[in-house]
């Protein structure tokens, strides 16, 4: 069985939130190959973890950085790729290359380092930002895979999915996933657990159910889903992140504020219903009586015609925070 064929029966979706079939991807980069074998193949690995209370995929260089390297070289030996680029925030650049150079050794990998923030995490914009221009989403199709890095067929995957593909090749993979839990947390860390476990499972096999009244932000600080603790018999959708936040000791208006100048920091401008919008939702939660039907329609807007998922996803967590906890 070839490797792609591997990573298909393990049923590996992408770990960078979109969770996406690998199998898929890499099968479609190799058809790209196939039909134009002179052009060059890259292979990033995505760590661009940009998102507050994500930061399981450091902890993946900590602890496996030999897995990660088996990973990408998997890839790279699949497509015969010229050049790989392990793309990482600027300032774990120093830990990174401790951790994950060693194992490089005569491989075709080079580390990209970024201070662009959580955007340039979204794969089209991480290939304008290596290309050297302004880090904004491309229209896709055509997609990376057959058109990425300077036109060429290009592979982007999340670290701790080459990490998944590392324990595929060992025969060791066993569907987990890494997860950060963090915010008012009893036991704070990052946990492998089982894909296929609750997040109530979660939080009881790593002694985080909170003794006080709580609720969850779950698959990003700042794009999750809001989930009450009678909502927590589910999986989590999204980014491997669990936030809990007290009931009490939380301030609304402020947490919705924190997440909108998230946004506001990090929406790259290209285009108007996000960029204004969350203009908008800063400058309408900044006074003393915001009008929540405004607030709301402006967050449909943007979920309905936001030109990448960041526009989109600011609807998730302010919607679902209003209709269960409510705001003051
Ligand atoms: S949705 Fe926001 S981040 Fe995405 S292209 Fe539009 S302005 Fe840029």
């Amino acid at each position: 069985m070839n490797i792609i064929d591997k990573i298909k029966v393990a049923g590996l979706t992408g770990r960078g939130g979109a969770e996406f079939p690998t199998a898929q991807k890499w099968q479609s980069v190799l058809n790209a190959k196939k039909a134009n074998p002179k052009k060059p193949v890259y292979v990033v690995c995505n760590l661009s973890e940009g998102e507050p209370g994500v930061d399981k995929d450091m902890h993946i260089v900590e602890y496996f950085p030999e897995d990660v390297i088996i990973g990408m070289r998997a890839a790279i030996e699949t497509f015969h790729a010229d050049k790989a680029y392990i793309f990482v925030q600027s300032h774990n650049l120093k830990k990174v290359k401790s951790r994950l150079g060693p194992f490089i050794k005569r491989l075709p990998i080079v580390f990209f380092p970024e201070d662009r923030g959580y955007l340039a995490g979204e794969e089209t914009a991480l290939i304008e930002t290596i290309e050297g221009n302004r880090t904004e989403p491309r229209l896709k199709p055509p997609y990376p895979t057959e058109k990425g890095l300077f036109g060429c067929p290009t592979l982007v995957n999340n670290l701790e999915t080459f990490y998944c593909v590392s324990r595929i090749l060992r025969g060791e993979y066993n569907s987990t996933r890494f997860i950060s839990i963090r915010g008012d947390a009893r036991n704070p860390g990052v946990f492998e657990m089982p894909c296929t476990a609750t997040i109530e499972h979660i939080l009881k096999k790593t002694k985080n159910v909170p003794r006080f009244g709580y609720f969850v932000q779950v698959g990003g600080g700042a794009s999750g889903n809001i989930l009450l603790p009678e909502e927590l018999e589910t999986t989590i959708k999204g980014a491997g992140s669990i936030m809990i936040y007290g009931t009490k000791k939380t301030d609304g208006r402020k947490l919705m504020k924190r997440w909108v100048e998230f946004f506001y920091r990090s929406n790259c401008g290209k285009c108007a219903p996000c960029r204004e919008g969350v203009y908008r939702l800063r400058e309408e939660l900044g006074k003393a009586k915001p009008n929540w039907l405004i607030l709301r329609a402006v967050l449909e807007t943007m979920r309905d015609s936001s030109f990448c998922p960041l526009g989109k996803s600011v609807h998730e967590p302010m919607m679902s925070f209003m209709e269960k906890i409510g705001v003051k």
